[in-house]
């Protein structure tokens, strides 16, 4: 067998225009690796596509020597599906092209790009689409699992803002997705995952966004949480959808504008930006410290594409991670009193808690408009994510996350979780797509009916028949 692959892949070699990498080659180890340290899998071939038909050529291949197929857009998921042992890695590393039409204001973005390719290319125009917040991530598994960040209360979430997109499906065709070509393919793009194809270009609606936004950082100690996470659910139950913050868990970055006895310091902050008028961001920050005056603060201006890459540095390639979320309608006393309660209790200084405020154009579009795995009524989405620097110290930062997550009332849970946050076993997968599963599942079964594409929140084609 070995033998047999060994001279295919010198077949393969010739058929694609990007490099073929297989074990022994000296690129093998950097081919492989993930984001996500705590991954370590060794495939039999990493198909570096450099061109549309590349991936088609690598589908082929696969499917003639029967290896599994991954796809590695960013290799930011946590749950590792862009490797697997001994398959075939469709990588897209080198897909990272993007046009910018500023007339139209459309972004064509090729399906290995990174969030900081889209946002310095759209940017040079003063332009924008929602994605996500730390800029090394892929724009291929975000968008396709829905795409939540800075810009979501304002403008959607990424695949609201997806117009179309060229797919490779299970077969080897190419494919546009589009309002009027394989429309059933778009809706299932739109949150479906990477199940139904390797998207190779997302063509996007932009924006005008910034270059310059408003941003503050408000932090309070550990023993402040119950108040702080208070004071948080009441500033975003009226926040006006030109501002948008985050609520974190966190330690405090050893930055210029944090004094020196509180670098490191674990506590609660609000982070909040704002695309609106420097007057209201300025409002909105005197009425967060008369209502809990903050152990420091930072308001000021900044670039868009800074902003964008604020939480870089925390969540660098490099450690090893373990995450869980959940969706809740609300922030009640109940699920503060767990979140401030467990805090306290982790180990590591990276691993933190985020939480998303979901509504305003989130909630503008209709449940079925899209494949979004969760509903589209005002809620916030809480990730809680475990960091450490070996796989043995990760043990101890993973029963955190789990026991936090187990101790969260049964109504937040009983949710489903975004199905880009770790990873999610059959059931959750359906319990997070609901009633949309089963329109999901004949579309898988059109353009995927042996499942080529299951090393993700996976979606089982429907019955033929
Ligand atoms: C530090 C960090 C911050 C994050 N912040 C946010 C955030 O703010 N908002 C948010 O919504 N999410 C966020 N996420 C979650 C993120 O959306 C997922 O991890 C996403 O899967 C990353 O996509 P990727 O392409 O980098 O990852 P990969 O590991 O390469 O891919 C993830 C999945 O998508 C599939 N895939 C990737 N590209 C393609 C493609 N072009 N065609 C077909 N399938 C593809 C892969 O096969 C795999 O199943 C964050 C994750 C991390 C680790």
């Amino acid at each position: 067998m070995t033998q047999t692959l060994g001279a295919g892949i010198e077949t393969l070699r010739t058929a694609m225009v990007g490099p073929v990498i297989s074990p022994g080659d000296l690129e093998y180890d950097d081919a492989r690796s993930v984001w996500n340290a705590d991954i370590d899998r060794r495939p039999a071939v990493v198909a570096r596509c450099a061109t549309t038909a590349d991936v088609s050529a690598a589908l082929g291949f696969a499917r003639q020597h029967r290896l599994e197929v991954t796809v590695r857009g960013g290799a930011h998921g946590v749950a590792g599906n862009a490797v697997s042992d001994n398959g075939l890695m469709v990588d897209l590393s080198l897909l990272r092209e993007i046009t910018i039409d500023p007339v139209t204001q459309r972004a064509h973005v090729g399906g290995g790009a990174l969030l900081a390719d889209l946002d310095a290319a759209a940017q040079a125009h003063g332009l924008a689409t929602p994605a996500g917040m730390v800029s090394h991530t892929g724009i291929g598994g975000l968008t396709l699992g829905g795409g939540m960040g800075w810009l979501t209360r304002k403008f959607g979430l990424a695949i609201d803002n997806l117009v179309s997109a060229e797919v490779v499906v299970a077969d080897g065709r190419v494919l546009r997705a589009a309002a009027d070509e394989n429309a059933d393919l778009l809706w299932a793009i739109r949150g479906g995952g990477g199940n139904f194809g390797v998207v190779t270009t997302f063509e996007f609606q932009l924006h005008e966004v910034g270059p310059i936004v408003q941003f503050g950082m408000f932090f309070w100690s550990l023993d402040q949480g119950e108040q702080a996470l208070r004071l948080a659910r009441q500033v975003t139950t009226a926040l006006p959808a030109e501002i948008n913050v985050i609520i974190a868990a966190l330690n405090a970055p050893p930055a210029p504008f944090v004094p020196d006895q509180f670098h490191h310091q674990p506590g609660f902050a609000l982070l909040v930006a704002g695309f609106g008028s420097p007057e209201e961001h300025a409002r909105l920050a005197t009425r967060i410290r008369e209502a809990l005056p903050p152990t420091f603060d930072m308001v000021t201006p900044m670039p868009y594409v800074q902003l964008q890459q604020l939480i870089d540095e925390p969540t660098a390639w490099g450690f090893h991670r373990y995450d869980k979320g959940a969706f809740a309608a609300e922030l009640s006393d109940d699920v503060i009193t767990v979140l401030a309660e467990h805090m306290p209790s982790k180990n590591s200084p990276l691993s933190a808690m985020l939480i998303y405020r979901l509504d305003s154009a989130f909630s503008d579009v209709v449940d079925d408009a899209t494949a979004f795995g969760g509903t589209r009524t005002p809620q916030y989405y809480i990730v809680v994510t475990a960091a450490a620097p070996t796989s043995e110290l990760l043990l101890r930062e993973r029963e955190w996350v789990r026991s936090l997550c187990q101790t969260l009332p049964a109504y937040v849970v009983g949710h489903g979780s975004y199905v880009n946050t770790g990873k999610l076993d059959d059931a959750q997968v359906r319990v997070s797509y609901g009633p949309k599963y089963e329109r999901l599942a004949a579309i898988k079964a059109v353009y995927d009916p042996d499942n080529v594409f299951h090393r993700n929140a996976n979606i089982r084609p429907a019955a033929r028949g």
